[in-house]
């Protein structure tokens, strides 16, 4: 997908929670004292894949309850 530091345009491999601010690691070192306020951009991919798999897996549920209806 790769997103861009909002500084110097690398590629960005931080991003503050909850917003969509990226930086590069050095950018974001050098704004942020205290890292913990950044994810991991991969960190965050991965939890948005997550939300989607259980997203994906209440609709199969609902498609499986739709299913089991009697067709009369
Ligand atoms: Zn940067």
């Amino acid at each position: 997908m790769g997103k861009k530091c909002i500084i110097c345009e690398a590629d960005a491999s931080y991003k503050i929670k909850d917003t969509s601010d990226f930086y590069c690691a050095e950018c974001a070192e050098e704004h942020f004292a205290d890292l913990t306020l950044l994810v991991k951009v991969e960190e965050e991919a991965q939890r948005l894949r997550q939300v989607l798999k259980e997203k994906i897996a209440d609709l199969e549920k609902d498609v499986a309850t739709l299913k089991d209806v009697p067709n009369d």
